[in-house]
């Protein structure tokens, strides 16, 4: 199986989380293949330039299958593709709140409509051990939504989900040991190590993301909480002119959780400054084909 992060090379938690993940597994007593890849955004990481490779401005888990004759990143992705994801039967990709983002630990549920596949996923996700689960339907047959790694792997049958823990460029104890230990459950979920499953969280099931992007560019502040509920229409935030002055309020698209919140000042236009998920109060319905 295969553990892949810093395709975002800022979400510090995640990169720390896979290098600290190698010292935890003895390969004389591991069943089976772990490839375990911490950085795959060097670029980002050395420069501090989140959410792509500044070398080509590509995003790093958008451009999968890669290519061999592309740009940096695309010939990188296409090195992940032939050696990470196709020999592994399991993918996880771990990620985090970037320099820009206060994030509230979840992982995601990526549903291919495949009920073997789906259930397999699920069990992993269970297993990992966050407590809250973002349900995220993805339609392999359209090539859009399979440029991502998940994506990707979920288009090939691979089992895989991904991992989200830290935020704005703090790396934790707390949230550095929320992925190692998920990592080693999920190892220890496929009788990989010798490890005891602790039992799992009672999960929210979450989804239908909606998030709010800047109408213009002005300065940022945040009045609601990463992880609070908040009701449709609810401020979450406001924005300011250069000298301080208010231009607008931000609300809440709909009702839910605050899956993540802007956590720094700089707004330009088209940043994203919040992302609220539904609370799926009876727990997941079945797959839907989603539009394309
Ligand atoms: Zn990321």
């Amino acid at each position: 199986m295969s553990f892949v992060s810093g395709a975002h090379g800022t979400e510090y938690t995640s990169v720390v989380a896979l290098t600290k993940l190698i010292e935890r597994i003895n390969p004389t007593k591991l069943s089976g293949t772990v490839i375990i890849v911490p950085l795959l955004n060097v670029a980002s990481f050395e420069q501090m330039v989140p959410h792509v490779n500044p070398v080509d401005k590509k995003g790093m888990n958008a451009q999968y299958p890669g290519s061999p004759s592309g740009t940096q990143t695309e010939r990188a992705l296409g090195m992940v593709a032939e050696q990470v994801v196709k020999p592994a039967d399991v993918i996880v990709d771990l990620h985090g709140g970037d320099l820009d983002e206060d994030l509230r630990p979840y992982s995601y549920w990526m549903r291919s409509g495949n009920s073997a596949q789906d259930s397999a996923s699920r069990a992993l996700d269970v297993a990992f051990g966050l407590d809250m689960v973002i349900v995220n339907d993805i339609d392999v047959t359209n090539p859009a939504r399979t440029r991502s790694l998940s994506g990707f792997a979920l288009s090939l049958g691979k089992t895989t989900f991904v991992a989200e823990a830290g935020r704005s460029g703090l790396v934790t104890a707390e949230e550095t040991g929320l992925l190692v230990s998920g990592s080693l459950n999920v190892l220890a979920s496929l009788k990989m190590i010798d490890r005891a499953v602790p039992p799992s969280p009672k999960i929210s099931w979450v989804g239908h993301d909606m998030r709010v992007r800047a109408d213009s560019g002005g300065m940022f502040y945040a009045t609601a909480l990463r992880g609070s509920r908040v009701l449709k229409g609810a401020k979450v935030g406001y924005i300011t002119d250069y000298v301080g002055r208010k231009t607008s309020d931000v609300l809440a698209p709909q009702a839910g959780v605050v899956s993540f919140i802007r956590g720094v000042p700089s707004l330009a236009k088209g940043s994203t400054i919040v992302t609220i998920v539904e609370v799926f109060e009876g727990g997941p319905q079945p797959w839907t084909k989603p539009a394309p």
